[in-house]
């Protein structure tokens, strides 16, 4: 899973991670390009509303 820490969780770029600015909501780097985008506010919820679904579809 360390290529889930140095890549865009947008665009999948690859990034260094040290340089990198992360999106504090979900803790994943995001690369210049995406940083502040509609792109990486609808990725983050995706992301987000994924694992929300997986939580409530759990116990099943
Ligand atoms: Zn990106």
């Amino acid at each position: 899973m360390n290529d889930f820490t140095s890549r865009c969780f947008v665009c999948q770029k690859k990034l260094d991670p040290a340089k990198a600015s992360k999106n504090l909501a979900l803790n994943l780097p995001v690369c210049k390009a995406c940083k502040g985008t509609d792109e990486e506010k609808d990725k983050a919820r995706e992301l987000t509303d994924g694992l929300a679904d997986g939580f409530v579809c759990g116990c099943i």
